[in-house]
């Protein structure tokens, strides 16, 4: 079985006292690795090496054209490898290995490094001139130092180069920490970093648990914290980091909306809802997770999407024609049971799906359509990550968007009309970071990706990303 170490200073390291961690298929139930439930100590050699790393300018310093080369090599190293780590992605994570891992995270990781590569050519300042009598300004842009990063287990890769390719774009060093149970494609991208020659103690990765990120958001050294996780998760890390007053960086849950007006073409409501509830079996932030119909409209959507559910291929990743895997975990599959069976129980009517799928070990759920639900109720309100879709009505404009804004969360949202004013005035007042208008969950690596509201703040991907990373210094000059 695969025993995997810490990853520090380009060089694979033991624990100072850490136990071990299982892995697991959650297509099968096997355990597959072990990785290391990092320490206090642990973090603090990660995060010494990142620090050394950083005041020494072996990254901070280089020319932006030679950061660039190493982030564009690093692309290159994992499109050449990309079975390699398709494979390995599916293997921790239940993935269908064809249409997801190699046909959809791979390609769009190798784009976003290949974005982050051509960023890192453009992290200049942006101003010089005299704005007081006798003084030069000039506004420099500074890496912002020693970055912690963790990230969930939903898309381990992809989150790592989300994190990674801003950090390193603006001249940060890192300390990245995986999910616990997801931490094997990180691993491997880590030491493809060395390959790619990007120095030594500039990409650190520690695996562990909550409390191995609580120590790492703890830590003096670190100047700012992102993470990639739930809300509940972001709020805890906000406290922490108040008492050394680092900077956070939140991307959090969500619970995108999927508005249909009368307008809509229905064929592509159905073939779009069911894809983008179930795609990565709906453990996506942005994954549509309540759709409201027009009354007027009601019956022909609710069959057309109950049908197209029906019709979600669920397989083990290396099934043919597989479009859904299983739930990352037994224990996330009791949560998702445990909403449904609650909804049921307050009155709500499954049309599809509402139960584990058996295939003989592993951890799958089926495609599932509910209705009836009230809109205050905590399947409507919360965030499940499983491929669950409730189906409300509206009869107005107005109380379309009133649904669509009301819960916590504003990560993504999507309306479906023919109508442009009706879209624009709707893109405009939804809450959401990103706002589809006839279709649902496209993202490219020019795109900011982030929340509003109880979603986090900050960007991933764009140039923004890269900006978050970096920080604004005023230099002022006496002439003469
Ligand atoms: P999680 O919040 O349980 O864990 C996320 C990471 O935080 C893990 O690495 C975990 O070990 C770490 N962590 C947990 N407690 C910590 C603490 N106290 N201090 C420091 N680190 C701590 O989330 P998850 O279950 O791994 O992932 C699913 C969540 O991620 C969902 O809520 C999903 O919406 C969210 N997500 C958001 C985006 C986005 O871009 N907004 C993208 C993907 C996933």
């Amino acid at each position: 079985m695969k025993q995997c170490r810490l990853w520090i200073n380009n060089e694979w390291v033991d624990s100072i006292g850490g136990g071990m961690m299982p892995i697991e298929n959650p297509a099968t139930g096997d355990q597959i690795a072990e990785a290391v439930n990092a320490t206090p100590k642990d973090v603090d050699v990660a995060v010494s090496a990142a620090h050394e790393a950083f005041y020494d300018g072996r990254w901070s310093r280089l020319t932006p054209s030679e950061r660039s080369l190493a982030i564009w090599r690093l692309g290159d190293l994992l499109e050449q490898h990309k079975e390699t780590f398709a494979r390995a992605e599916s293997d921790n994570t239940g993935k269908p290995y064809d249409s997801v891992s190699l046909g959809a995270d791979i390609p769009f990781t190798v784009d976003n490094l290949r974005f982050f590569a051509a960023a890192a050519r453009d992290t200049h300042g942006y101003s010089a001139g005299e704005y007081a009598q006798g003084y030069t300004s000039m506004f420099r842009k500074e890496p912002v130092g020693v970055v912690g990063q963790i990230t969930p287990w939903n898309y381990p890769l992809m989150m790592a180069v989300w994190k990674l390719g801003p950090a390193l774009a603006a001249g940060c060093t890192v300390v990245l920490k995986p999910a616990p149970n997801t931490p094997i494609t990180t691993l491997m991208l880590a030491e493809l970093c060395a390959e790619a020659g990007i120095p030594p103690g500039v990409v650190n990765v520690i695996t562990g648990g909550g409390e191995t990120g609580q120590a790492l958001v703890e830590h003096p050294d670190v100047r700012m914290v992102s993470l990639t996780g739930s809300t509940g998760t972001g709020k805890k890390i906000m406290k922490t980091a108040a008492d050394t007053l680092k900077r956070v960086h939140l991307e959090l849950g969500g619970k995108a909306p999927f508005i249909v007006f009368d307008d809509a073409n229905i064929e592509n409501v159905a073939a779009v809802a069911s894809q983008t509830s179930t795609f990565n079996t709906g453990q996506d932030c942005t994954a549509a997770t309540r759709l409201y119909v027009e009354n007027s409209c009601a019956k022909a959507v609710i069959e057309a999407v109950t049908e197209a559910m029906r019709a979600v291929k669920v397989g083990r990743p290396y099934d043919e024609g597989a479009a859904m895997g299983p739930l990352i975990s037994g224990a996330h599959l009791g949560r998702v049971q445990g909403f449904v069976e609650r909804a049921k129980a307050a009155g709500a009517r499954v049309l599809t799906g509402g139960a584990p799928l058996e295939m003989g070990g592993g951890y799958f759920y089926l495609p599932t359509v509910i209705v009836d639900a009230d809109q205050k109720s905590e399947i409507i309100q919360n965030e499940i990550f499983g491929p669950v879709l409730t189906i409300s009505t509206f009869d107005t404009e107005v109380q379309a968007l009133q649904l669509g804004n009301d819960v916590l969360y504003g990560l993504a949202a999507s309306l479906w009309t023919q109508d442009i004013g009706r879209a624009m005035r709707l893109s405009r007042d939804l809450e959401f970071g990103a706002v589809w208008i006839n279709d649902h969950i496209p993202v490219a690596s020019e795109t900011p990706h982030g929340g509003f509201k109880q979603s986090g703040f900050g960007k991933d991907l764009s140039h923004e990303s890269v900006n978050d990373y970096r920080i604004t210094k005023h230099v002022m000059i006496k002439n003469g």
